[in-house]
């Protein structure tokens, strides 16, 4: 019984040193390799989203940091 709460605290601690690893957010040029459309905006690395082209709504997005 008692080891359990310890290996929490283990978890608790690894998962901290997750989250500093992570990146911050930064400015990237989309574009789409199907129609050609730019778009300039804020990237969130973490995020685990998929980018969608607002004009066609292919989802063959380019990403380039800027
Ligand atoms: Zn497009």
């Amino acid at each position: 019984m008692g080891n359990s709460s310890k290996n929490g605290a283990k978890q608790e601690m690894q998962e901290a040193r997750e989250k500093q690893k992570k990146e911050e957010r930064y400015k990237v040029k989309l574009i789409c390799m199907r129609c050609g459309f730019e778009k300039t905006e804020m990237y969130d690395p973490n995020a685990d989203e998929e980018k969608i082209c607002p004009k066609c709504s292919s989802n063959s997005i380019r990403i380039k940091k800027v």
